[in-house]
């Protein structure tokens, strides 16, 4: 049910604000920019270990790291972590245009590249993926050039060396993974898939 377009410009952001350290090092830009989001899996089984991944410096020259702007845990709470004004690095070739939205949830998590340990069987709370929809439908409302949405998995197909096997290949990014629910969705956003769905 879509409520009345005053309402929509009524709803306050529905997330709280828990910057990075290095959010102000990031390079800046216009909210017109954005036209995509993606959507990842932390590939961690908690928000704490997703945030210290996210702290970590990757980059020595301008002293930032890999995160996306937002995070929402397993009971739908969300958190903004990169402002959306800013370009955050979490998808290669896509940044500048996008936002990136982590799910928590373990995906692969120990052996990420373990070509034995490719199942990615763990389903998604429907309270994270209320929050998700939630997130997006705020977002598309309030911005204006926003109409994509697309996997990391799509963006993002690199063939690794398996950690057990360097004989093997692996697919360095799975997220957000087969048990994300694309149709639903896709269906509550009202986005468009940036790449065909197959
Ligand atoms: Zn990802």
């Amino acid at each position: 049910m879509m409520s009345a377009m005053g309402d929509e410009h009524t709803t306050s952001a529905p997330w709280r604000t828990n910057l990075l350290s290095y959010v102000s090092r990031l390079d800046g830009r216009a909210l017109v920019e954005i036209n995509t989001v993606v959507i990842h899996a932390t590939e961690l089984p908690t928000l704490a270990m997703a945030r210290e991944f996210a702290e970590v410096i990757h980059y020595p020259g301008s002293q930032t790291g890999n995160s996306g702007h937002f995070y929402i845990d397993q009971a739908g709470q969300i958190a903004c972590w990169v402002s959306m004004d800013r370009v955050a690095h979490h998808t290669v070739g896509y940044n500048q245009t996008s936002l990136g939205i982590e799910l928590v949830h373990p995906g692969r998590y120990p052996n990420w590249l373990d070509s034995d340990q490719q199942a990615w069987d763990v389903p998604y709370p429907e309270a994270q993926i209320d929050a998700l929809v939630s997130l997006l439908r705020y977002l598309k409302n309030t911005l204006p050039q926003l109409h994509h949405i697309a996997g990391h998995d799509e963006l993002d197909t690199t063939l690794v060396k398996a950690s057990d096997d360097p004989t093997k290949t692996v697919r360095r990014k799975r997220d957000p993974g087969p048990t994300f629910p694309w149709p639903k969705v896709l269906e509550a956003s009202q986005l468009m898939p940036l790449l065909p769905k197959h």
